[in-house]
């Protein structure tokens, strides 16, 4: 049998997650000669016709119509999703937003801010459009684990994997679980 095949996806979040990830130094080492990488902001991969994984890896929430479909052909696409840090397991700092209407966050953002001339706001259909709400990954696929954090720890997220690559859903120990 070959490695395990792992596709991660950056949505709506700042990257930090990933960043956990990197952090872990040369233990990464150890976790990329167990897996095969495919789709990955790691490797800079922009396009998410995603091949069949095993392991399929959130970071972000999830606020407009691009990242909604990503994250649904991604959970087609594999047999274990996994949702990195609270921007993907609660919606995280996004949700402020969820107490505004939408149109306006969008007059504020494009119209209104003080470094704005002549703004416009976009609506070209191929641009995604924006949901009215943001929304925690498991509000619009099933997920199977949860690694929480802002961001999760190197250690939380090597752990995670390592449980989810021997065949187990991760049940974090409790030092390893933070919500900041
Ligand atoms: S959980 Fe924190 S570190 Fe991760 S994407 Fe969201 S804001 Fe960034």
């Amino acid at each position: 049998m070959g490695k395990p095949k792992v596709a991660t996806v950056w949505l709506e979040g700042c990257s930090g997650c990933h960043m956990s990830f990197l952090d872990l130094d040369e233990g990464l080492l150890d976790i990329l000669n167990s897996v095969v990488l495919t789709t990955t902001p790691i490797t800079d991969f922009k396009d998410f016709d995603f091949e069949e994984v095993d392991l399929g890896i959130v970071e972000g929430a999830i606020g407009n119509t691009e990242q909604e479909e990503i994250v649904k052909e991604l959970r087609q696409k594999c047999k274990i999703l996994m949702a990195w840090g609270d921007c993907a397991v609660f919606g995280g700092i996004n949700v402020l937003r969820n107490w505004i209407p939408k149109e306006e966050v969008l007059r504020r953002g494009f119209l209104e801010t003080e470094s704005t001339v002549d703004g416009v706001i976009p609506d070209d259909e191929e641009l995604p459009a924006l949901l009215d709400k943001v929304l925690p990954v498991n509000a619009v696929v099933p997920v199977d684990a949860y690694v929480p954090g802002c961001p999760p720890s190197p250690e939380a997220i090597a752990f995670a994997l390592k449980e989810i690559l021997e065949g187990r859903i991760p049940i974090l120990p409790a030092d390893m679980i933070h919500f900041d």
